[in-house]
């Protein structure tokens, strides 16, 4: 049984990676502009090993008590470094918890919630980066901050001296066919630019982020994240393409 899960996984990762090159190289882009996330989520622990023994070193988990028992566990087994990135929707009272484990917070789309990392980090006194949730699709059943609010949300977060915003994630709407979501993905990077370049016509006097670090962009998931490359995705998150469908049914 471990080794058919062993095969399955290496046969898995071989083929995203092939994908991930052939839509660098139809974008023009170098594959060293993309990095892989594994996204783990539910998934056990010796599923992890055998994916880190076949040179995953970027895991995504949605939820901080499985993403810290995962750290906790794991790290220790591990020759190499890995980094664990946090992906899905974070409460403020569980802030504490993932400041010195997640590498990155993909999902930070409130004020309320920047403060509360804000003054975490400050505690430890560490710089915690973050990227900036935009719900790009308007769904409503969707976490994230709006194209329109993004920009007094930059302006305000700008002000606090423990957090580096590094970029925007987005998760897109779940579509059969990923050419419908092209659109959102252009967007989420057209946002990106023009914040990058503080093209933008606002009330914030310019002051928005330091730029200097605003170098990523997360997005596309294992049904779209050829597409999301194309479109200039710096980060993809791909669970059930390396890992296999997810069992809610049993929890970690
Ligand atoms: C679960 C999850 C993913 C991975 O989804 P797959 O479709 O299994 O690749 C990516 N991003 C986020 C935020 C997720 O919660």
């Amino acid at each position: 049984m471990k080794g058919m899960v062993i095969i399955m996984m290496n046969e898995n990762i071989k083929e995203i990676e092939y994908r991930i090159q052939a839509a660098c190289d139809r974008a023009g882009r170098e594959r060293s502009e993309v990095t892989l996330i594994a996204v783990s989520k539910t998934k056990p622990n010796e599923m992890l090993e055998e994916a880190y023994q076949l040179g995953m070193r970027h895991f995504g988990e949605n939820k901080v008590q499985e993403l810290s028992q995962k750290f906790e566990d794991l790290n220790k087994l591990f020759q190499e470094r890995v980094y664990w990135h946090l992906i899905g929707h974070l409460q403020r009272n569980k802030v504490k918890y993932i400041i010195d484990k997640a590498v990155l917070i993909h999902s930070v789309d409130s004020l309320r919630l920047a403060d509360q990392i804000e003054e975490e980090a400050a505690k430890k006194n560490r710089i915690i980066d973050i990227l900036i949730e935009v719900n790009i699709a308007k769904e409503d059943t969707k976490f994230g901050t709006s194209e329109e609010s993004i920009f007094s949300l930059l302006a305000d977060i700008a002000k606090l001296p423990h957090i580096r915003v590094r970029g925007l994630m987005t998760i897109a709407p779940y579509v059969e066919n990923p050419e419908i979501n092209r659109k959102y993905f252009r967007k989420l990077r057209e946002l990106f630019i023009d914040i990058k370049t503080k093209n933008i016509d606002n009330n914030c006097n310019g002051n928005i982020i330091n730029t200097e670090y605003f170098d990523i962009l997360s997005m596309g998931m294992t049904g779209d994240f050829e597409v999301a490359i194309e479109e200039g995705a710096t980060m993809v998150r791909v669970g059930t393409g390396i890992f296999g469908e997810r069992d809610y049914s049993k929890t970690v």
